[in-house]
């Protein structure tokens, strides 16, 4: 590495940063208008904006990527979600127990103003139950005269509270220090293989795609896994169904049977919940209804499971119903709407009828297996070298940009970094992944490319 000009501790770094496994998750839960929104974004360092004007609007975006004193891990907003029919109380808990669910540490957020309410204490006892680190930020304290509002908050018996100004700033570096300490290096959700347990599926889709027949066909048909098997601790949400001759669980199945029929914020409702089983599953098995058009909905799901680094398979519901010019049309709407995703493996599918049921596991596997591929570093370099050598780097500004050498950092998933002589376009890096693929597999997985460029 030395005489290609890069350093080795520079390349060791950037290995490390570049291979680094899932992140931990955070959640910022509380009552509408205490601030969690502002927060948020006070923790993202406003790289994104998250907070709305108008009450009620939807957002779909519900994870953001942040980094405290040099550790990054995952924030999950429920701040979009408003007041439905069953008031306040029903959903302020029900957005808490996706969120808390799928968290490793959460932040309560308090309006230290107000004071703790009724439906705050009914958040204390959702967050006793799950049992995860809480940090509890009281807010709104914008001057030292709010700290006195702050220190009631202890009566909620989870601990110190911490004084701090969403919106100014005030106390919140002290707060994510106390963050940092409850949230663990890495998520509770070990991506482990067969030592781990039994592998975890998301099933995932917009509503009405069909998720809950499905869950229903592989489960009737297949065996439930119900009885407490000797040292398996079976979450309530998740579970464990027998396909294929193996065990595998499904998460979050109980967001996926109970029908929530909300007026406002339904929409911010199923992209939390999505987002809540895509983070503690290693595939997500997207549903989409083929008998309708693919719709922008489909393809934020899709965005949400590719982003969050998943292993993906694509599942076409109600078979049954598509007559020659619906498939036609569907093949023409897929080449155009999923582009991103042309490597997911995919099955045509009716959860009416059972059709190709049997084809969902295959498929499944291929998508781990993709996930979890690791290419030798000598591999990967006798590909690189012939492949710049064959195809170089277009000329920029009369120079040269090349690659000088690579290395695959992580896997699930797979995860690698280039070094170069000079920047390299997007064109490049796209026409790079492209061939990898093409190589090595990758079938069913993302891939991530960075690219570190000598100085
Ligand atoms: P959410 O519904 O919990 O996400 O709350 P928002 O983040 O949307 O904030 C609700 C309102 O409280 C907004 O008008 C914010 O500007 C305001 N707010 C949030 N944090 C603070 C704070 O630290 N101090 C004061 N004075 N106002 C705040
Ligand atoms: P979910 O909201 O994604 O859980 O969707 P459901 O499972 O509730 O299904 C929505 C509707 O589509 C119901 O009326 C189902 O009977 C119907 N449905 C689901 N799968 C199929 C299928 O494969 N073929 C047909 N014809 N209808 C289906």
């Amino acid at each position: 590495a030395a005489e290609e000009g890069f350093d080795v501790e520079d390349v060791e770094g950037a290995i490390e940063e570049a291979g680094h496994g899932p992140l931990p998750v955070l959640a910022v839960v509380g009552r509408p208008n205490v601030g969690k929104s502002t927060l948020v974004n006070r923790i993202i360092g406003r790289r994104e904006a998250v907070v709305e004007d108008k009450p009620g609007v939807t957002r779909d975006r519900v994870t953001y990527e942040a980094e405290w004193a040099g550790r990054r891990f995952k924030v999950v907003d429920t701040g979009g979600w408003e007041q439905d029919v069953f008031g306040i109380d029903a959903s302020v808990a029900a957005q808490a127990e996706f969120a808390i669910e799928a968290a490793d540490a959460v932040v309560f957020v308090v309006d230290a103003k107000v004071g703790a309410t009724d439906t705050d204490e009914a958040v204390v006892r959702l967050l006793r139950k799950a049992g995860k680190p809480v940090v509890l930020c009281a807010n709104k304290v914008d001057g030292p005269s709010g700290e006195a509002d702050a220190s009631y908050l202890w009566s909620l018996g989870l601990g110190e509270p911490h004084p701090v100004s969403a919106l100014h700033g005030r106390g919140t570096g002290d707060m994510l220090d106390a963050v940092l300490e409850a949230l663990p290096e890495a998520p509770a959700q070990t991506f482990g293989t067969g030592v781990g347990g039994p592998r975890r599926i998301a099933l995932i889709g917009r509503p009405n795609v069909g998720k809950s027949s499905l869950l229903n066909k592989v489960a009737g048909e297949e065996r439930v896994v119900v009885n407490e098997l000797a040292g398996t601790t079976r979450d309530p949400v998740d579970e464990l169904i027998e396909l294929g001759g193996v065990t595998w669980k499904f998460v979050d199945t109980a967001g996926i049977r109970k029908r929530v029929h909300l007026q406002q914020g339904a929409d911010y409702y199923a992209s939390l919940r999505t987002a809540a089983a895509v983070e503690k599953a290693e595939v997500a098995v997207i549903l989409i209804d083929g008998s309708e058009s693919i719709s922008v909905q489909d393809q934020r799901i899709v965005t949400m499971a590719v982003e969050a680094g998943r292993a993906i398979v694509l599942a076409y519901n109600k078979w049954d119903t598509l007559d020659e010019e619906r498939r036609y049309y569907l093949e023409r709407e897929i080449e155009t709407e999923l582009g991103q995703v042309v490597w997911a493996p995919r099955v045509n599918v009716s959860a009416r009828t059972g059709r190709h049921m049997e084809k969902l596991v295959p498929a499944i596997e291929t998508a781990l297996a993709g996930w979890e591929t690791r290419v030798p570093t000598g591999r990967l370099n006798a590909f690189l070298g012939e492949l710049v050598a064959a195809h170089p780097h277009p000329i920029r500004g009369g120079k040269q940009p090349r690659i000088l050498f690579g290395t695959q950092a992580g896997t699930k998933p797979p995860r690698f970094v280039l070094f170069a002589s000079g920047f390299i376009e997007a064109g490049y890096r796209r026409f790079i992944e492209r061939r990898l693929r093409e190589e090595f597999g990758f079938e069913g997985t993302p891939i991530h490319i960075s690219v570190r460029v000598r100085e």
